[in-house]
């Protein structure tokens, strides 16, 4: 096209899972939860009227940042609104990447969160990608190869996408320090809520860390994927470098509303939490009883290797699309023999493996 600027047209865009509109088939392909919002959610939704809607909303979700400082034990000077997780890290590329003359770009960790490199092509900012080691760990070089460098960003997933692996506050403290003084590390916590350990310990003062920024979204942990509401958690410098780059009413009333609510329903959310984790123990048993190789994982889904001797993963994934099941398959490096599968409800669980019990013509376990 010739009237985009040259680094739209060279960029491949996001690909997402693909979401049906049938509502039957059982999607375990995007990391949704399988619980519904809690019930205070949907009330803060009846309780707008046309009179909030004719008003502009709050320009900084002062409420949502309030019930969230409060949760975390943060001040709301630490925390940032915005239309998801997604557009946060798209403002994180706006601030702290500068691509004039070749400038601070951005450093990831590969395979990763297949949105950073779209939305560095938007910004042209540059990418250093280095592969993680063989169990997705983070190479213990990493922090030592940024301290050399000129990035504005590393992005660190934790824990992983697509493997689910958690990493230990000393290496991302170590990645933290490494940067200091020139970069941001952002770590992205989109799965912090089925995992033992967050980040946030980073953020207290006697850290001495002033460079690092959490993410957070209410899209997988809360239910509320269709919301669109995340946010971010960091140094009050940063989260006012942040404020300057946002759309002047970047969430709505009605998301702030039920964000709110959500936040501030802890109770409901963590049942809810405990649920995914106690079946995402049964899926991997029962998966690696099937011959899967299954890692542990901290979020909610697997990675699942497929047993050498059956059917590649690209077709088990096109027989469960056929049977109705949505899983992930990646047509990536070291992701072609694997299969990310969103831990769903007791039944659906039970329904993907009585699929995959036909497709790989096993003994009925
Ligand atoms: C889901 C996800 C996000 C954010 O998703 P939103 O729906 O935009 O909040 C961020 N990072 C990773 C790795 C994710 O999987």
């Amino acid at each position: 096209m010739a009237y985009e600027r040259p680094n739209i047209t060279a960029l491949s865009a996001y690909v997402s899972g693909e979401q049906p509109a049938d509502g039957r088939t059982i999607k375990l392909n995007t990391n949704e939860s399988p619980y519904p919002p809690a019930p205070k959610v949907l009330e803060a939704i009846a309780t707008i009227t046309g009179e909030s809607l004719r008003r502009y909303p709050p320009p900084t979700a002062a409420g949502f940042r309030a019930a969230a400082a409060q949760v975390h034990g943060l001040d709301a000077s630490q925390v940032f609104a915005t239309n998801a997780g997604d557009e946060l890290l798209r403002l994180v590329l706006t601030v702290f990447t500068d691509p004039d003359k070749g400038g601070r770009g951005i450093a990831i960790t590969e395979p990763t969160y297949s949105l950073y490199r779209v939305l560095a092509g938007i910004h042209g900012a540059s990418v250093t990608a280095t592969p993680l080691d063989e169990e997705f760990s983070i190479p213990s070089t990493w922090a030592t190869t940024l301290a050399g460098s000129d990035v504005g960003v590393a992005f660190v997933v934790n824990p992983h996408a697509p493997s689910g692996r958690l990493e230990s506050l000393d290496t991302l403290r170590g990645i933290a320090e490494a940067l200091r003084g020139r970069g941001v590390l952002l770590i992205d916590e989109a799965y912090v809520d089925f995992a033992e350990q967050s980040a946030l310990p980073l953020l207290t003062p006697d850290s001495g860390l002033d460079n690092v920024l959490i993410l957070r979204t209410l899209s997988k942990g809360y239910g509320l994927a269709g919301l669109r509401f995340g946010y971010g958690l960091g140094h009050p410098d940063l989260i006012a470098s942040l404020d300057k780059a946002r759309d002047s009413f970047n969430t709505d009333v009605i998301a702030q509303a039920a964000a709110e609510a959500a936040i501030r329903d802890q109770a409901d959310a963590r049942e809810k939490w405990s649920l995914i984790v106690r079946d995402r123990a049964l899926l991997r048993d029962a998966l690696r009883a099937r011959g899967f190789v299954v890692p542990e994982t901290q979020t909610n889904f697997v990675l699942a290797t497929v047993p050498p001797a059956g059917p590649d993963a690209r077709s088990i994934y096109e027989d469960l699309k056929a049977a109705g099941i949505l899983v992930r398959y990646f047509d990536q490096d070291r992701l072609r023999d694997k299969l990310r599968i969103t831990v769903g409800t007791p039944e659906q669980n039970n329904t993907l493996l009585a699929a995959l019990d036909r497709i790989l013509k096993t003994e009925k376990v």
